[in-house]
């Protein structure tokens, strides 16, 4: 499925040019649609309990243009850097910030307020959970 092969591009970039002394290993998958309640809900990275990391993606985002699934994935990313680190008190402007400095490239919000990389707004609109 093309969200997980951009997914394993973003990973090993992270692997290659970021981190050092770490690595990043994720269990990422589709989770169920009720677990994603609103319209804009595409994907959330939690830490399991024997410590691993999960992104896990809402059924929609097969729907979704790349440049949305990468915009996701990096934000989602940025939140799975932090816990590794074990900084789980950050901010979503916190991950796009994060997301930036990894990859070059700023977190934009789109028409329907999800992360692109495409065109759309940057920072993330005041409106959105901080
Ligand atoms: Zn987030």
């Amino acid at each position: 499925m093309r969200i997980f092969e951009l997914l394993t591009d973003d990973v090993e970039t992270i692997n290659r040019d970021w981190l050092e002394d770490n690595r990043l290993v994720l269990i990422s998958y589709i989770g169920e649609q009720q677990e994603f309640p609103m319209r804009r809900d595409f994907a959330y990275t939690h830490q399991n309990d024997d410590g691993s990391l999960s992104i896990v993606f809402s059924p929609q985002i097969k729907e979704a243009s790349e440049e949305r699934m990468v915009g996701l994935i990096r934000h989602e990313l940025a939140h799975a850097l932090f816990l590794l680190e074990g900084e789980e008190d950050h901010s979503e402007q916190d991950a796009d910030d994060l997301a930036e400095e990894v990859f070059g490239t700023p977190i934009r919000y789109d028409r329907m307020n999800v992360q692109t990389i495409g065109s759309g707004v940057t920072p993330r609109p005041k409106h959105l959970p901080k």
